[in-house]
């Protein structure tokens, strides 16, 4: 999820990889480490906090001595941020080190072998398998040992791999998280992210999902996944610094936007196995609830909203949706019958916090959907479902949120199985949908163009409204707010059927209304709702399925997006109203990925 980094050849590997990992810091992270293999063996050295403190302790160790080295900082998955869960690990005899970006998603399966095999662990993350298997396959032979370990990982990698007996060399393998060769002269490295080494060389060459190599000082050596070698085209890498960080993109912002579909992947994917959503450590059982409050903040409380209509359609439980900041100063009535769902990227925003504690003094038990391992939201809930979305940087949450609202559909689609309310073939045909979304939303990204054409006919406009109905009422609410916060443009979302009680009065020539027509069962009401807005001489812009057509002659702009599972298009929905928002706030020269008055976790009431 964040970063790892390596090195072989002449220099001292520890400094470049510590100098590497300075120069990962900017993506946020809570551990790091680094592992050298020297005339000793493999040293290493690793801890909880800033890359400056890993400095600190190599430099009090006596400083590291190797040419070969693996470095990393972590994003916690798997266990808390910790000395001993920070990367990189290493196998029982000290023979194999591993630095590991990504989640290992059949560890607990492989932990519980190899510990009936006599292994044993130090973390408690899912990246100890990987040395645990290394060590138990090596006999003398590392690629062979080394094949046979990634046969056995599900999940997604980027791997960084020392072995004591081959001083020399570096073994790296990639599926599904990035993973970088950098060619030197006489010496090579890899990372997760090109900043890393950009200031050594900017040749590189880029791994594919199912492949190996190994990097010697003067020789790369890449394989496919049955092990043959095969050649690899080199490219120049010529971006600077701070583009380099964007990974070509423009912002932030719009780079993680553009990160959905895997962040999707990263939240859906381990949950569902065979046909069903598994929810790993997670023992509720919602045949004690009898009422569902969700509480949260900004976008986190629109995820929350949607879910509400997800939940109470699929669960059949009664579900509020409340502020936190509101929650936690009202006589809630609610008692261990009730179960609060608080949502949060950080896991510290203070409202939220403040909103769990007054539920759980109410003997509330609290579920938690939270990005951040560790933090004091994950630390307080009685359960937790991480939605593993990576570090998010620009201020205005994109992929925090859509993987906000899978894991808001996972836990419907989890509570309507576990209470009977669908059977295992509508289990089935919903996960395989919720499965097929990272596909969607790849698909739904091609928008992009258009939505840039949109946003510069519309950039000047002083006040709009987002209209929508049922789901597409809370895409609206968060469509409105992302506008807002980075192009500082007056909008507001309405419940389509609300207009026409005062709203519609603000309805005049030229006024832009963004109408989302998604959820079918009310697609003929909203077609209403546009033509009212329209007699008054509004501009629709209209967000529907590919399929309802009758969208393109009634409104008179329509972005259309693949068709999905009636209560998972959300997801999908959001996608041209994020990059609306972005081409905007571009068109208006604003400041995106740090909107003014605004922070990203909102740690103050
Ligand atoms: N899943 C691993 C862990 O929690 C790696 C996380 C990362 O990519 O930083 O330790």
């Amino acid at each position: 999820m964040c970063g790892i980094v390596g090195y072989t050849g002449f220099e001292e590997a520890g400094n470049i990889i510590i100098e590497g990992l300075k120069r990962l810091e900017y993506r946020g992270y809570d551990s790091a480490g680094v592992a050298v293999n020297g005339n000793d063996g493999i040293s290493m050295v690793k801890t909880r906090g800033k890359v400056e403190v890993l400095e600190s302790k190599v430099r009090e160790n006596g400083g590291l001595s190797g040419h070969s080295g693996i470095g990393h900082t972590r994003w916690a998955t798997h266990g808390q941020p910790s000395d001993v869960n920070a990367h990189p690990h290493m196998s029982e005899s000290g023979k194999f080190a591993v630095v590991h970006n990504g989640i290992i998603e059949n560890y607990a399966e492989l932990r519980s072998e190899l510990s009936s095999k006599g292994i044993t662990f130090l973390s408690e993350t899912d990246t100890e398998v990987i040395v645990a298997l290394l060590e138990y396959y090596y006999d003398g032979n590392i690629k062979k040992a080394f094949m046979k370990t990634v046969s056995r990982l599900q999940g997604s990698y980027a791997l960084g791999i020392l072995c004591a007996d081959a001083p020399g060399s570096v073994f790296l393998a990639k599926n599904k998280s990035p993973l970088i060769i950098g060619i030197g002269a006489g010496d090579n490295y890899f990372a997760s992210d090109i900043t890393a080494f950009m200031s050594y060389t900017r040749n590189v060459i880029d791994l594919e999902d199912g492949e190996f190599a190994e990097l010697k000082p003067d020789e790369i050596k890449v394989f496919d996944c049955l092990g043959r070698k095969i050649e690899k085209e080199e490219r120049r890498i010529t971006w600077d610094v701070s583009a380099a960080e964007k990974n070509g993109f423009e912002h932030f912002m719009l780079k993680e936007i553009y990160e959905q579909p895997n962040a999707l992947k990263q939240t859906i994917e381990p949950r569902i196995k065979g046909g069903r959503v598994v929810l790993d450590d997670i023992e509720l059982n919602l045949k004690d609830i009898n009422r569902i409050v969700v509480t949260a903040c900004g976008s986190a409380y629109h995820a929350g909203y949607a879910g509400k209509y997800i939940i109470e359609k699929l669960c059949r439980i009664n579900t509020e949706v409340e502020l936190a900041s509101e929650i936690r100063y009202r006589d809630f009535v609610m008692d261990e019958h009730t179960l609060v769902i608080v949502i949060s990227q950080s896991g510290e925003t203070a409202d939220t916090i403040a909103a769990m504690k007054e539920c759980k003094g109410h003997g509330a038990k609290v579920f938690a959907i939270c990005n951040v391992v560790g933090s004091t939201v994950a630390k307080l809930a009685d359960y937790v479902l991480y939605t593993w979305a990576g570090p998010e940087i620009a201020v205005a949450t994109t992929k925090g949120y859509t993987t906000q609202l899978a894991a808001m559909t996972l836990f419907a689609v989890w509570g309507a199985s576990q209470l009977g309310m669908i059977n295992e073939e509508t289990e089935r045909e919903q996960t395989d949908e919720l499965l097929r979304l990272p596909a969607v939303a790849q698909r739904t990204l091609d928008l992009n163009t258009s939505v840039m054409e949109l946003a510069a006919k519309y950039h000047e406009m002083k006040s709009l409204f987002f209209i929508g109905r049922n789901l597409d009422y809370c895409v609206a609410l968060e469509g409105s707010l992302k506008l807002k916060e980075i192009s500082y443009i007056h909008s507001e979302a309405y419940a389509a059927g609300e207009l026409k009680h005062g709203t519609i009065a603000l309805i005049e020539p030229g006024r832009l209304v963004i109408a989302l027509c998604c959820y079918n069962r009310l697609f003929e009401k909203t077609m209403s709702n546009i033509e009212q807005v329209k007699a008054r001489g509004a501009n629709v812009l209209a967000v529907a399925d590919v399929e309802n057509k009758k969208v393109i002659s009634e409104a008179d702009e329509a972005l259309l997006i693949p068709k999905v599972n009636e209560f998972f298009f959300p997801i999908l929905e959001i996608i041209p109203l994020q990059l609306f928002a972005y081409y905007v706030a571009k068109e208006n020269g604003c400041d995106i990925d740090k909107p003014k008055n605004l922070a990203k976790s909102v740690t103050v009431e």
